[in-house]
Order: structure tokens, then sequence, then C-alpha cells
């Protein structure tokens, strides 16, 4: 299993090589990643390239067993560059240029900009194709970090156009996607088409869905531009990039497509408490962009974390629990970020392994007993997580969302982590997958918030259902097309049948209203944001609203639908209402339950092609806790030390 760290040797004079190599070897360390910010000093005049003090850092590492991930670094543009190129710089949406002095200015469309990128990129990977030290690549550096995707220069504004008409071919039909009509907004020329700079008032909801689809599209298809250099040079090296978790700026499945795997950065603690459940949730998104292959971890969070504010350190166990959570959820490297605190620029106070002084304390001792520890579960890589259940998620949903919200406390990721922090309450492993993949190995698939439905997903779910599935939909599901147009059927629309509903009215609450509704048992729970009065057709109701201007009618309803059931929530509910009805559903569907007991263990599985089971128990609490493992032939009561970590093989 690949063990790592993020390591920036160009911060630090040539003669602490040789001693960081050497401590990064007694802990355990096999792999780091260099010069993803480095492009000043590979290229440090154009066309003029200098990597021997890469080669040498390289080689050192090499000689303590440490093989190096290369990072391209076009996530810095030099000064130089933007001295002579300024026509690279992006655009707000006030029609501002920023410019250099943090990172990622530069527009992905930028025509020069691209063809500087195949220039270090191809120079990079001619240099080190035969470098047997040089295991992969990761590209770039979080793409879309700091919106810095969201560009509205003139090159984003004709390549936009360009993908306009690609996508709806002629102006009479872009017109009656997007609904132009209303305004006076009807195009009558290719070039009247805009993108969403300032305006007064708001622009079309349909435009700036696809503006958000089209900025997606252009950094994927910078990503791609450098991975088929790197494909064809260095053919036998993997590709990567880092994501960034639950970072809604790409779509990421799109953007996964052309990789070997995903790897990703972990902060749990980049300012305040870890959530587990979030950690838990986004090791998942990961998983599931990446089809549910094995990923990486790039940057794991080893020091207190931050730019001009900085959180807290890690407290004394949990660098080595998050690790295991990423294992436990699929990870088969972790790479920490950073090896030694920087001394200069804006991430001074993002500390890494060691601190500015360069002295191995006790985050170093913790790194080095999960370095040793490692060496002992190598059987574990390349065994895959095992789900019965799934949760829906979709970039193109949230975007149309975020764009609108219906209501101020409305909000699609929320509604995203609370229907899995309620599986993850109750020890129910998840996977995360787009609205069109295959449902039929769930026996519970969860799909929050269907804002946007197409024909072909509703025959998805329905085929699903159809076929014995249980599917859980919520509020707000069937409203608009996938051009964000509302749609003239009766609500939810598209999913009427499956569902056997219709919703007679919806109501968006001022904020300082909350309603309640009861569920199954004699508790009553609370409701936010939005509620609809669900009219039963063919479903029978669940529950009820016990007040508000809904008071007496369905909230919750039951369809059977071909050998499955379909539930409906038509309201913003709490966690409490999400849990008891996920744990009836749980039983109902007889999902495999493994472990009883304490809510703060936390439970997955992760088996290998020969049928071995590891059972992961993480404690993320500061207390002993204990949980009762069972399944066929085997029981047993643990009790876990405070941010203990147990695999149990079976
Ligand atoms: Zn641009």
């Amino acid at each position: 299993m690949y063990y790592g760290v993020d390591y920036y040797p160009e911060h630090w004079p040539e003669e602490r090589w040789e001693i960081d190599a050497s401590l990064m070897e007694s802990a355990g360390i096999n792999v780091a990643r260099l010069a993803e910010f480095a492009w000043v000093k590979l290229e440090p005049k154009e066309g003029q390239y200098d990597f021997s003090w890469l080669d040498k850092a390289i080689e050192i590492l090499g000689r303590h067993n440490i093989k190096t991930v290369l990072g391209t670094p076009t996530a810095s543009p030099p000064m130089w560059l933007v001295r002579k190129y300024p026509q690279i710089l992006p655009r707000d949406r006030d029609g501002h240029v920023m410019g250099p002095g943090g990172r990622r200015h530069y527009c992905y469309n930028s025509p020069e900009y691209r063809e500087l990128t195949r220039k270090i990129v191809s120079a990079m990977a001619e240099h080190y194709k035969d470098n047997p030290n040089v295991i992969g690549w990761q590209i770039d550096n979080e793409l879309g970090c700091h919106e810095s995707n969201r560009c509205y220069c003139d090159n984003c504004l004709i390549k936009f156009r360009e993908w306009v008409k690609r996508k709806y071919g002629t102006l009479e039909n872009l017109n009656r996607s997007w609904g132009t009509i209303f305004w006076s907004q009807t195009y009558t020329d290719w070039d009247e088409v805009i993108i969403p700079r300032r305006t007064v008032g708001a622009h079309n909801p349909s435009l700036l869905l696809d503006f958000l689809r089209f900025i997606s599209d252009s950094t994927i298809e910078y990503q791609n531009l450098q991975v088929e250099i790197l494909r064809k040079i260095c053919p036998d090296k993997f590709i990567t990039h880092n994501l960034m978790g639950l970072f809604g700026g790409l779509d990421y499945y799109k953007l996964a497509e052309s990789l070997d795997f995903v790897s990703w950065d972990n902060y749990p603690r980049f300012r305040g408490n870890p959530d587990p459940a979030r950690i838990a949730l986004s090791h998942d998104v990961m998983r599931g962009v990446n089809r549910g292959r094995p990923f990486w971890v790039m940057e794991e969070q080893s020091g207190s974390a931050g730019w001009e504010i900085f959180g807290p350190h890690p407290l004394p166990g949990e660098i080595r629990l998050w690790s295991y959570q990423g294992i436990a959820h699929g990870a088969d490297a972790i790479v920490y970020f950073r090896w030694r605190t920087c001394r200069y620029g804006t991430e001074q106070y993002w500390h890494g392994i060691l601190d500015h002084d360069g002295v191995p304390r006790r985050r170093y001792e913790e790194v080095k007993r999960m370095g040793e520890e490692l060496k002992g579960i190598t059987e574990l890589e390349g065994s895959v997580y095992k789900a019965e259940t799934a949760i829906i998620y979709s970039y193109d949903i949230r975007w149309a969302i975020e764009i609108q919200p219906n209501n101020p406390a409305f909000d699609y990721m929320e509604q995203i982590q609370k229907y899995y922090t309620g599986l993850f309450n109750q020890h129910v492993p998840v996977d995360i997958v787009h609205p069109l993949s295959d449902l039929s190995k769930y026996k519970l698939v969860v799909a929050p918030s269907l804002y946007l439905m197409t024909p072909e997903i509703r025959e998805n779910l329905e085929n699903y259902v159809r076929n014995g599935g249980t599917l859980v939909v919520t509020l707000r599901s069937g409203v608009k097309d996938w051009n964000n147009v509302v749609t003239d059927k009766t609500l939810p629309g598209e999913l009427s049948d499956l569902l056997g509903i219709e919703i007679e009215e919806y109501y968006s609450m001022p904020q300082e209203e909350k309603y309640h509704i009861k569920g199954i048992g004699p508790e009553r729970f609370t409701c936010k944001a939005i509620c609809e009065f669900v009219n039963p057709k063919s479903a029978e109701v669940i529950a009820l609203y016990e007040d508000g201007p809904f008071a007496g009618k369905p909230a919750v309803t039951l369809n059977r639908f071909g050998s499955g059931e379909a539930i409906y929530v038509g309201a913003d509910v709490d966690l409490g209402y999400v849990e008891s009805l996920l744990f009836w559903l749980i039983t109902r569907s007889k999902i495999e339950i493994i472990a009883m007991g304490s809510r703060d263990v936390e439970v997955t599985v992760r088996e290998s092609n020969i049928g071995t089971k590891f059972i992961f128990l993480l404690n993320h609490s500061d207390r002993s806790e204990t949980i009762k493992l069972s399944f066929p032939g085997y029981i047993e009561e643990i009790t876990l030390e405070p941010k203990e970590v147990r695999i149990v093989k079976r």
C-alpha cells in the first residue's frame, strides 16, 4: 500500500533533503508528491527548462525507497508568464481582470494558456518518462478551487456560444429549451448569446445552469489536454487528479472518466470539530465518482489547517483514525499534506507532519506508528467497499437548486447529508451513485430532491422498483426538465405513476416557522423550509402533518410498484424522522445489519476478490465505546478505546 507525503523540496535548502528522506523512510513513507506548484523553478525563463533540482530530489527519495508522483505545475503560472501573456488572466462577472498574487489565475479556455500548458507538461513528461522512481502524475491541483473556473472573459463567451450551438443545434431549439420568450430574451443570432455577467435583476435559470455545465466541461477539457499528453509520452505511469470531496463546482463524474483513479484532499478539522458522517460522505462521493473502485487520499490533514486563520491540530489519535477512515471507505493510499510546514506565503499556517522547525514530534510519531501498521495489512489493497444501499447524487440537480434554492433554508447537500447520516448512524454502508447508474444491486436507494428529471432517469428508477427495489424520493422532485424549465405536468411530474401521488399544493415557509409530522411511531418530528400536501392516488399514507397549512394532510406515502416500493417524503424533515423512516425501511428491505451499539463507532466493510471481509470499526469519540458485531456464525461485543480503530477479518 502506498503511504506518503506531499513534499516541497524547493522550499528548503538542499542540505536538508537527505535528512527529510531519511525521516520519511523511518516513518514507513514510500511515496511523495512533488512539484505541483514549482513551475518557475522548472521553467525559470520561457522555453528554458531546469529539471536538475527535481532530478536530485527524486533521486534522494528513491535511495530511501520513496517513489514520486509528479504534479503538473499549472495551478500557479509564474510571474514572467503573466507579464508576457496577460490575456491568460481570468475575469470576474463584472469584467474585472483577476490578477496574479494567489494561484489559479488563469482562464481554462485561454488558447495561449493551453499552449503554454502543453509545452511545460510535454517537457516534464519527456524528461521523466523513463525515470523508474516516477510512478505517476497528478494533473494540476484542485481544479476549480476558489471558484477559479467561473471566468467571464471574451474567450469564455466565444467558447460558450460554440458549446451552446453544439448542444442545441438551432436557435429555434435553444430559444424553446431555455424559454427565452420570457422578458424578450429571444436570440435571433448565435452572436447574441450571452454569458451571465452582472446584469440588472437575475439571469434566466436555464442559461445559468448551462453556464455551470459549460465551465465544468471547460475545466475537464483543460484537464484532458494534459491527460492526452501524458498518456502518449508516459503510457506506463498512472494519471490522477486531486479532487475536493463535496466541492460542487465541477461534475466530478465526468472529470473522473479520463483518470486512472481519483484521489482527493481531506481536511476533517479545517475549522472546528470534524463531523465523521461528513468525512464519510466525502469519501463515498469520491469512491462513487471513481465508479466504485479504490481511490487515493492525496492530501490527508496532518496538522492544523487554514490560511489567515487556522483551526485546531488533529488531536492525538486523529491522524491515524482519519487515515483508517479513508482506507475503510476504499482508499488504497494515504498521502499527508504536508511533510513540513512552510515558512513562506499564504500557507504558512497550513501545518504539516513537522512544524516550521523540522523537528519530529507527536504527529510524526503517529504517522510512523500508522506506517508500521500498514505493513501488516497489505492484503487489503484492491478489496472493494460493500454496500446494499445507495444515495443518488447529481451535480446538475445540485447546480439547479443552487441557482434557485426555492427557500433560503432548503439545501440539496443538506438533504444528501441528512439521509446519509441517517444510514451512517445505523451502521449501514452507503454507495453514492449517478442517477443513471445501475441500481439493481441495491436493496434500498434514496434519491433526495430529484429537482430535474428526464425520461431516462424516470425509467431507471421505475425499473429498479419494478424489480423489487425500495426507493425513497424526497420533496421538490420532478419539478423541472433537464434544461431547468418547470414541467407543465402535475407534480411530481414524470414520477407521479411510480410514486402513486400528486402534489396538491406546496408551501414555502417563512424562516421562523416550523411544522410537525407524525411518523410511524408515537414521536412527532419537525419539518422546515418547504412542505407539500401529498395527495395519494395509488399510494398509502404513512405520515401526516400535525399543524401548519396542511394540518391533517399526508406528508409521507408508500406506493407498491411492480415488486418494489416507492416512498415519497413531501417535507424537509429533521434527522430524527429520517432515521426512524430509514430504520423501518432497512428492516423491511432485509438489509444486513452487522453492527449494533454506539453511534460514535463507524462500521464499514471491504471485501477482497477471494471473499475475505475486512470489517472496520472506528471510534470517533473521546470515550470508550462498545459495539456488537453479528453476522452468521459470529457474534462479538467489542469495546474500543477513544479514537481506536479495529479491523476484524472474516
Ligand atoms: Zn475565460
